[in-house]
């Protein structure tokens, strides 16, 4: 596999011929609930009664690997390099079945605060542009392992949609010397339609234009451009984000169980590129969130065609419903 970038949109894909999935049989036992074979990067300070509560290991069979030379080079007019880079997997809890909408607000805070730890550690590789966390729950949605985990990689470039905010950002920006985020949240929060929970600093809300039904955002009320930061310093953590994700996921598990999660936080600002641009005003013109993209089956045919977005749901119908929905507190 290797990287090849898009020459119209600027953005990288991952390609080639993969050989297919050796290594996993559906009965084999699960591999993060024993400590066996397991690389251990890093892992929570200890909890009474378990050892860790969690901790990151390196991803079974990485699609990006810290070692050797991403060897960039030009073909013609296009762009190409190996996938040099991290790929980690962030075990929520040692627990098999204690998936985010379970487990303790606790728990939950250690797993926010080991992923901001990680993404700041890798950000410390000069190379390293990016670093992305994401989860993948359900059949639909592509999920890998079935203990509650999250990854993470880290890359050489900004992934294709965080590269369209920055650039959208940066924009406004120039134009208003405003947040576009910030401006949204005062907006939501001004209209009160599409808010499905405040807590503390933090609040849930359904976008103005979705892409897919009930997709929901996850946002500090407060302007900050990087996640990292938050999850190491902001107090308020655990009793605050820790729940409000906790009670999200919950709300959207009403509808489907499947869906896709992704932190977007602002790229690493140590090594600016300087014909992207955008790192200058970053501080101030990106704002971290989290994304949960459900993915709705019976929903699915309609708006399986990508080239505009098309959701059978509004966000106001949505968000009416996942605030009405019983969750278990
Ligand atoms: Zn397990
Ligand atoms: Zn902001
Ligand atoms: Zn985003």
């Amino acid at each position: 596999m290797e990287l090849r970038k898009d020459p119209i949109t600027r953005s990288w894909v991952m390609t080639g011929d993969d050989p297919g999935d050796a290594g996993s049989r559906p009965d084999a036992p699960c591999p993060f609930c024993s400590d066996s074979s397991l690389h251990v990067i890093a892992k929570t300070p200890n909890t009474p009664g378990a050892s860790w509560s969690a901790r990151s290991v390196v991803h079974p069979r990485p699609l990006y690997h810290i070692e050797g030379e991403p060897g960039r080079r030009g073909d013609g007019l296009y762009d190409r390099m190996q996938s040099v880079g991290a790929h980690e997997v962030l075990i929520e809890n040692p627990n098999h079945d204690r998936h985010l909408w379970k487990a303790s607000d606790e728990d939950i805070a250690h797993f926010l605060r080991l992923a901001a730890e990680r993404i700041l550690d890798l950000k410390r590789d000069p190379r390293i542009k990016y670093v992305s966390l994401f989860k993948d729950y359900g059949p639909n949605a592509g999920q890998e392992f079935s203990h509650p985990t999250s990854q993470l990689t880290a890359t050489l470039f900004v992934p294709r949609r965080v590269l369209y905010e920055l650039r959208a950002g940066r924009e406004y920006f120039v134009g208003k010397e405003r947040c576009v985020f910030c401006d949204i949240i005062q907006q939501e929060e001004r209209q009160a339609q599409r808010v499905i929970e405040v807590r503390g600093d933090y609040l849930a809300l359904g976008p103005y234009a979705p892409r897919v039904p009930y997709e929901t955002w996850i946002l500090p009320r407060n302007h900050d451009s990087s996640f990292e930061r938050t999850g190491l310093n902001k107090p308020g953590l655990r009793t605050n984000l820790a729940a409000l994700l906790r009670r999200t996921l919950q709300r959207v598990r009403t509808v489907t169980e499947d869906f896709h999660l992704v932190l977007h936080t602002s790229p690493s600002s140590l090594h600016p590129s300087k014909n992207l641009g955008y790192w200058k005003t970053i501080d101030d013109d990106y704002h971290w969130h989290i994304e949960i993209l459900p993915v709705v089956p019976s929903k699915a045919k309609s708006y399986n065609f990508k080239e505009v977005y098309y959701s059978p749901v509004s966000s106001e119908t949505a968000v009416r419903q996942l605030r009405e929905a019983k969750i278990e507190g």
